[in-house]
């Protein structure tokens, strides 16, 4: 195996010094690690992070990564889900050793759990939730040992294989890790591991009537994938001596060390399933990839690259303190992706006419446009240019100041790659709007080139009318207007109301392919934007990615301020 060393790809973490010492000491030769999700609603940004942690080291260290379901709760896992994960990991760009499911297991963990009872290290129960929850204890005092804890091993045992032969019913009895009351530790005062649950699984079906707890499960299924480095969000930490525990009483064949890393948290968003779920119910968003959720499959539909999200991923860091990163952080690595990946084209959102009173009619000239403007690579295209074109109506102002550096009446702008025009006239409909501009051109100015030495200082972005094509456009914002919305009593209360805008009647260049790219454009001036999943070129439909420019941080710059 080669070290880490020359080859990372990745920034240094503690995790990865961790790896690297047990490989330099031998401990061990080949690092597996595992993403467990439960499939119980879609992945999201923070579990991207963990994707890219354990697929990463994984990758960097020449070892391998196992996709695991982890599946006990079979009221609320899906395939649904399932099949989305797959999806998600794969677009994200990495590949799985294996991928099992924790039920797959169901066996050897009920094997295990009898072993326990024959070590005399675990109990059925027969308290009701009230008694168990009574018993407990809480953070400064002890709880109460069950009056059930000292059944012999003969009983247990029975008493176990009639809860797995379906002769209880829900909740009737529980099996306990006999561990200790008294413990400091909550989690190791007698935790319940195997639960009754007549509910049909959707990967055993009808097969049990029991089903293992998490922590029972996760150590066991870590063991018997061979883990080596099980790593997990902080606030499993507090289960890791039960983790130890259940491996060290039942002297398995490997011992999987468990690592804690802070949770990702992200202002303006949540990374929550149960909460993204109810933004999903409550029809809050348009489903789990509408383009404002913080859903892989959310960003992905919203135009966001894998490889935007790695960068993100390694940048933030892995660390053993929660902290809440600031939303730019993420939007800054996509626009840089795309800054130098996309390919350049000219829309406009709010069209305004302009009519080129010295052009002559009918005719129509191909203009030569860059499509990156650092890259030659990218090549160029032609762009018809004509009589008729659409500027954006910002870029208009009638009587505007000396540093409007756009168009208005009577002074002078560029065309991008064009020509330079003069606004001769501002036509107005009867109720005083803007109908449309009457220009001249200066056909010596070909290429945005100036004849005479003549400068003008803005250049603007057009379409020619007649070729353009007609698009609705999807501009897309923060959910939320709070910087922590899981604090929210109800998650309708902080919304953004312009999180989603409609634009109707955009147009766009010929050369615009309105069929779904893996890659956004940047639309000139305006930011970068990918056709809509459901967008076509009879009906086109284009979302939103980002915004050339963070125009968050200024606003709170000044909220912080004032
Ligand atoms: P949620 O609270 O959203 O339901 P979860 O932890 O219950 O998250 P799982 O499907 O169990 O979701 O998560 C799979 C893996 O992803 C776990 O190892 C978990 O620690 C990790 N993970 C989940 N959320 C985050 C996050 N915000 N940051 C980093 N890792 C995360
Ligand atoms: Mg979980």
């Amino acid at each position: 195996m080669t070290p880490e060393s020359d080859e990372t790809k990745s920034s240094p973490n503690f995790i990865r010094d961790i790896i690297q010492k047990d490989i330099s000491e031998h401990k061990h030769q080949h690092i597996i690690t595992r993403f467990p999700p439960e499939p119980n609603g879609y992945l999201h940004v923070g579990h991207a992070k963990s994707i890219c942690l354990n697929f990463g080291i994984a990758e960097d260290f020449k070892g391998d990564c196992n996709l695991r379901f982890d599946d006990t709760n079979p009221e609320k896992e899906e395939q649904e889900y399932i099949d989305s994960i797959r999806e998600d990991i794969e677009w994200l760009g990495f590949h799985w050793k294996t991928n099992p499911s924790a039920s797959d297991y169901f066996d050897q963990l009920y094997d295990y759990a009898v072993r326990l009872i024959k070590l005399g290290l675990a109990y059925v129960d027969s308290q009701n939730a009230d008694e168990t929850r009574n018993n407990r204890g809480t953070l400064t005092e002890a709880g109460k040992n069950s009056p059930f804890r000292d059944r012999s091993i003969e009983e247990n045992l029975q008493l176990f294989e009639d809860m797995k032969n379906d002769k209880f019913s829900d909740g009737e009895y529980v099996l306990r890790a006999k561990i200790d009351m008294a413990s400091p530790n909550i989690k190791m005062r007698d935790p319940v591991i195997y639960r009754i649950r007549h509910a049909t699984h959707h990967n055993t079906g009808d097969k049990w009537c029991i089903y293992p707890m998490y922590d029972f499960t996760h150590c066991l299924s870590d063991m018997i994938e061979g883990i080596t480095h099980s790593l997990c969000t902080l606030e499993f930490e507090d289960h890791r001596p039960l983790y130890d525990w259940i491996l060290d009483k039942l002297e398995t064949p490997c011992h999987p060390q468990q690592i804690e890393f802070a949770r990702l948290q992200i202002k303006y968003t949540l990374t929550s399933k149960r909460l993204l779920n109810q933004l999903v119910q409550e029809k809050i968003v348009d489903g789990w990839n509408d383009p404002r959720m913080p859903t892989i499959s959310g960003m992905r539909r919203r135009g966001f690259t894998p490889e935007s999200i790695k960068t993100f991923s390694d940048i933030i860091g892995v660390t053993k303190k929660n902290s809440t990163i600031e939303m730019g952080v993420l939007e800054n690595c996509l626009r840089e992706d795309l800054n130098a990946r996309a390919t350049r084209r000219m829309a406009v959102l709010h069209p305004l006419k302009v009519i080129i009173e010295n052009y002559p009619e009918n005719e129509v000239e191909m203009i030569t446009g860059k499509n990156h403007p650092q890259n030659p690579e990218f090549g160029t295209r032609e762009i018809p240019f004509s009589r008729e074109i659409y500027i954006e109506q910002e870029d208009f102002m009638e009587d505007a100041p000396r540093k409007f550096f756009r168009l208005s009446a009577g002074r002078e702008v560029r065309l991008r790659f064009a020509y330079y025009i003069t606004c001769k006239e501002v036509i107005k409909n009867d109720d005083g709007t803007i109908r449309e501009l009457i220009c001249t051109y200066d056909p010596e100015s070909k290429g945005g080139q100036s004849p005479d030495g003549r400068k003008v200082k803005g250049t603007i972005h057009w379409v020619s009318a007649e070729h353009s094509t007609t698009t609705t456009v999807q501009l897309y914002d923060r959910l939320f207007n709070v910087e922590n919305p899981s604090k929210l009593k109800e998650l309708h209360q902080a919304l953004n109301p312009e999180s989603l805008i409609i634009i109707k009647n955009s147009k766009l260049e010929p050369a615009i392919d309105c069929e779904r790219q893996p890659l956004a454009y940047q639309f000139e001036r305006l930011g970068y934007f990918i056709a809509d999943l459901n967008s076509s070129n009879e009906s086109p439909v284009f979302n939103r990615t980002m915004t050339l420019r963070d125009s968050w941080a200024k606003i709170e710059k000044e909220q912080s301020r004032s």
